[in-house]
């Protein structure tokens, strides 16, 4: 999902103004139904964090979906049936779906005949089978309803609207309103494996929904559309709208495949959706290429345009309010990152919505000039530092509005990623993205964030607990300080510290670029940061005249200050770098007084290795030595100086 306010100029804006627009868009929480203890062992208690948002019993298993639904987009009322095929998990006469009070059960059939229910009144409807089926059977109930869908505040996942003084009805369930319209599981749990819809509304309008057009057949008044869904799917990925949609089709090459593109667009919006094809293409194409084939491209793609300020990521068919560029990627990106892999839990919806913001960065490092990246990068980091606390893990997933936290779940979950492919490189990064996505263990069905990152230590064969502890479970980012000097003419010195914004993490471990720039020379080195108070030495080859941290936008960090010292600062007169030495070291003497200068080399044992004597040395100097032919261990470097006590370090080879 992507909500946004209705007036979005600029799309790089979207990250600054759009996402601190959430909570005015997202209604407010569902009323908390008390948990009442019943046929124990029937209900999920507490599945994942949905608790109260889900009732349905875990002892059955979805198999596939019959949906009838019939619809006038002008009056806000349904009438529908849905049947469920399912594998029962644990013998038992009774099963538990989820369904609004609002909703009035007019039967409910299984096998022959009307079987019995109960409404407790916490959003379910408790089914007596009649008969104890074992573990293992396969059966369906058909429930038929009523009603009003109830209206949450500020919007409903059934909703109706008006386009240009025409009638518009649609439906949004994430997360939890699923059952504010059909009788479902309303949980991150249980994926139907297949889908058929069928939805009649008044012959006027034209409906849309999951998968693929089977059959339009208009009679009496009435205009009816069948549509199938041959893979997995979540229940808030389950939707459907009505208008007087303008249909266009359309078709797009994905590898040796061309697939069909179906688009519903608001007459008087058409040509926003034409103008849009070659966008939606690209996109396509852009994802089915850099990470794994289009999850459905047996059936097919499109948008439904709605009036909801944003998009949501509705299987095979993204609802949108306008077709932005921005949007059309997001909400591609999520039939990869939601639909085909499913957050397993809201606590991990930045899953979804982080890699929904990283394809939206990628599109725009293909197809736009540098600056306009770190333009995006830019504002994307202002807005997650523009707070120094919150985790990027939901902590309290009875707040949709906490759950959709545009700065935390989006913005930050995104640059989770982003610094990820910063930290291990470009070919681990996809890799370890495409086989996430090729898991057998999590494609077409649920992860957690666990998950992913054993992925990402598979491929880079390294640890990254400290990474998630630090970038996704713990709070805020770092702020760098960086003090520079030069030391005979091409090293630099470099001392790193970090402060934290939030006491959750102490120190966050990143590699870090510096860039070093004059007039004519300009150079990047990275410095691994590990502690605070972190020395490092390079040899530029030049006097720089600017120091940036960062200069690409790889981390997340703000407020970051760079001075420039005198001359190197600290180990008094005599410093040795870099110590353990390679193939030669430098020695920088300070403060020191002018005249003969002896530098000497001794092993261990007290045997001479290497000497030179300089006669005009000026009190401070920078001196190369070779060190390439050393063999391996300690030694002794002995600075004399005539007038001044002798000076003694310790090298290591
Ligand atoms: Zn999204």
């Amino acid at each position: 999902m992507q909500p946004k306010p209705i007036l979005t100029i600029v799309f790089i804006v979207i990250y600054l103004t759009g996402f601190s627009q959430v909570k005015n868009v997202f209604r407010e929480n569902h009323e908390i139904a008390t948990m009442e203890a019943k046929a124990a062992g029937l209900r999920q208690e507490v599945l994942m964090g949905v608790g109260n948002f889900s009732k349905a019993s875990a002892n059955f298993d979805i198999n596939y979906l019959d949906c009838k639904w019939k619809v006038d987009p002008g009056v806000r009322y349904i009438q529908g049936s849905v049947k469920t095929g399912f594998t029962i998990t644990e013998r038992t006469n009774i099963i538990t779906f989820d369904l609004s009070d609002e909703l009035k059960v007019d039967s409910i059939l299984f096998r022959t005949g009307k079987i019995s229910h109960y409404r407790p009144f916490d959003h379910s409807v408790i089914v007596n089978l009649g008969v104890f089926l074992d573990k293992g059977n396969k059966e369906a109930v058909e429930i038929f309803y009523h009603g009003i869908p109830p209206v949450t505040a500020p919007f409903s996942s059934f909703t109706t609207s008006a386009h240009a003084g025409v009638p518009v009805l649609w439906t949004l369930s994430e997360p939890y309103g699923g059952r504010d319209w059909w009788p479902c599981k309303n949980g991150l749990n249980d994926k139907a494996d297949s889908l058929d819809i069928a939805i009649t509304t008044p012959d006027k309008y034209t409906s849309s929904t999951n998968g693929m057009l089977q059959s339009d057949e208009v009679k009496s008044g009435f205009r009816t559309t069948r549509w199938k869904h041959r893979y997995p799917i979540a229940t808030y990925l389950v939707a459907f709208a009505a208008t007087n949609y303008q249909v266009i089709q359309d078709g797009v090459k994905l590898g040796n495949t061309t697939m069909p593109i179906m688009e519903h667009a608001y007459p008087e919006k058409a040509n926003d959706f034409l103008n849009a094809a070659a966008i939606t293409k690209r996109t396509l194409q852009l994802l089915h290429n850099s990470f794994t084939p289009y999850p459905f491209i047996k059936e097919r793609y499109g948008h439904t345009q709605f009036g909801f300020g944003g998009g949501m990521e509705h299987q095979t068919n993204s609802f949108m309010q306008n077709m932005s560029e921005t949007l059309i990627v997001h909400e591609a990106a999520h039939q990869w990152f939601g639909n085909k892999i499913t957050c397993g839990s809201w606590r991990d919806i930045w899953l979804n919505e982080g890699y929904a913001i990283f394809c939206t960065n990628l599109n725009i490092e293909k197809h736009y000039p540098e600056a306009t990246l770190l333009n995006t990068y830019r504002s994307q980091i202002n807005f997650i530092a523009s707070s120094p606390n919150g985790s990027v893990y939901v902590d309290d997933t009875t707040s949709v509005s906490r759950i959709f936290d545009s700065r935390l779940s989006y913005n930050k979950g995104g640059w989770v990623l982003q610094m990820l492919r910063w930290k291990l490189g470009d070919s681990a990064f996809f890799r370890a993205t495409r086989n996430y996505l090729n898991d057998p263990a999590l494609a077409y069905g649920y992860a957690r964030t666990a998950d992913l990152k054993k992925h990402f230590e598979q491929v880079a064969a390294t640890d990254l607990t400290e990474f998630f502890n630090d970038w996704v479970f713990g709070q805020g980012f770092p702020s760098y300080k960086l003090q520079w000097a030069t030391g005979g003419g091409s090293w630099i010195q470099t001392t790193l510290n970090q402060t934290t914004s939030d006491t959750s993490v102490k120190f966050f471990e990143m590699p870090v670029p510096l860039r070093f720039k004059n007039t004519f020379n300009d150079t990047t080195v990275v410095v691994n940061h590990t502690k605070n108070g972190q020395v490092d030495f390079f040899r530029i080859g030049f006097v720089p005249d600017a120091v940036f941290i960062d200069p690409k936008l790889k981390i997340v960090s703000a407020n970051n200050t760079v001075t420039r010292a005198e001359i190197f600062p600290g180990s008094g007169n005599v410093m040795v770098f870099p110590n353990p030495v390679r193939d030669e070291f430098s020695v920088l003497l300070k403060d020191m007084s002018e005249g003969v200068l002896n530098l000497s080399l001794y092993n261990t044992s007290g045997q001479l290795v290497w000497r030179q004597r300089f006669g005009n040395f000026s009190g401070a100097d920078l001196f190369v030595v070779p060190s390439a032919n050393l063999a391996p261990g300690s030694y002794w470097l002995r600075v004399n100086k005539d007038d001044d006590p002798e000076i003694v370090r310790k090298i290591i080879k």
